[in-house]
């Protein structure tokens, strides 16, 4: 069935364009040709237990999740002092902490390959990260966000993601706040909870559900597979969640990587973030700690581009029918567990 047509994101407060029609569009570039298998150990990379980083340091002969200070960040605390601003400019130092972590030593890994052990252990050490960088002074947020693939310039295939510590909060997870802020005040209710109860009445984006955490492909998805899951109890960030919580959560999103990598031959490539609410936040406000999947892929070996449309107007054209993209999810999620 075709769906084209223009769907609200409310987290976002915009339009999204759905135009299941353009998918299978005449396509003559941009095919993402499969990377061979990486060895589980490469001497030559700075992740890999015992590899030495552009600062010299050796990395320790990590056996589970290995984090460490980023040798090239962002933000840090001994950023210089900015040069004046000119006219109606501001600037700002550009403090902040930067870290990365190893999931694994295996350097031909995947997140999505990891043990069910191993992944949970994945998740409490973001909440860990979170908790520590949280009672430091200086930080107001924690951003946890992993780049997989070649298609999103990852140049280092050895499995890890990067954990941001910034005394300011980054524009997407700021304009959500606002988003669920202007919600309560409209309908008297918690935006997280409300799309919950509209995914459940609806049911066939649904690709995962327990009894703690919700995984679907929104209504109002702006990528063919964007997939979001979502805690059922209002957590503002990791470290409130039991331990119960957080273990579902893991699984759970160990469950749509899979599926997300069961579509097609080749693993898809992705941008995996934690969104989590910062330190400042009111106790009371209903911004609620959750994981968003954005996949880059649109087809097998097929690069979403982030064009003029996306990129220069602001406006995301969706090529596939969320509907019709959690069905081929789940389906993948079927070959999984046929496999397992
Ligand atoms: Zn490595």
């Amino acid at each position: 069935m075709m769906t084209w047509e223009n769907r609200w994101h409310p987290l976002l407060e915009r339009w999204v364009t759905v135009t299941s029609h353009r998918g299978s569009r005449p396509w003559s570039g941009g095919r993402v040709t499969e990377a061979p298998d990486a060895p589980w150990f490469d001497p030559s990379c700075y992740l890999c237990p015992g590899g030495e980083r552009i600062s010299g340091i050796k990395n320790a002969d990590y056996t589970d999740c290995f984090v460490f200070d980023n040798d090239h960040p962002a933000f840090k605390a001994s950023a210089p002092a900015p040069e004046p601003a000119p006219g109606i400019y501001q600037s700002a130092r550009a403090e902040g902490l930067c870290r990365v972590l190893c999931y694994t030593p295996d350097h031909g890994g995947r997140l999505s390959g990891l043990s069910e052990d191993q992944f949970k252990a994945v998740v409490r050490c973001w909440r860990d990260q979170t908790d520590g960088l949280m009672a430091a002074a200086g930080y107001e947020h924690v951003f946890i966000f992993e780049n997989n693939g070649e298609v999103v310039g990852v140049s280092n295939p050895h499995p890890h993601c990067q954990i941001y510590a910034t005394p300011f909060v980054f524009h997407t997870v700021a304009q959500e706040i606002q988003a669920v802020a202007r919600y309560r005040q409209a309908d008297a209710d918690n935006l997280f909870d409300a799309i919950i109860r509209s995914e459940q009445a609806d049911g066939r984006r649904i690709l995962v559900e327990t009894d703690d955490c919700l995984a679907f492909v929104p209504y109002f998805a702006q990528l063919p597979y964007e997939t979001f899951i979502v805690p059922k109890g209002s957590w503002q960030r990791l470290p409130e969640m039991p331990g119960r919580v957080l273990d579902d959560l893991a699984l759970v999103l160990r469950a749509v990587l899979k599926m997300q990598d069961h579509l097609w031959p080749t693993p898809q490539s992705y941008i995996l973030s934690v969104h989590q609410a910062p330190k400042s936040l009111s106790v009371d406000h209903d911004y609620r700690c959750y994981i968003r999947l954005q996949p880059m892929l649109r087809g097998p070996g097929l690069q979403k581009y982030l064009a003029g449309v996306e990129t220069g107007g602001g406006q995301f054209l969706n090529d596939g029918s969320p509907e019709e993209k959690a069905a081929e999810l789940s389906a993948a999620g079927l070959l999984v567990s046929k496999e397992s």
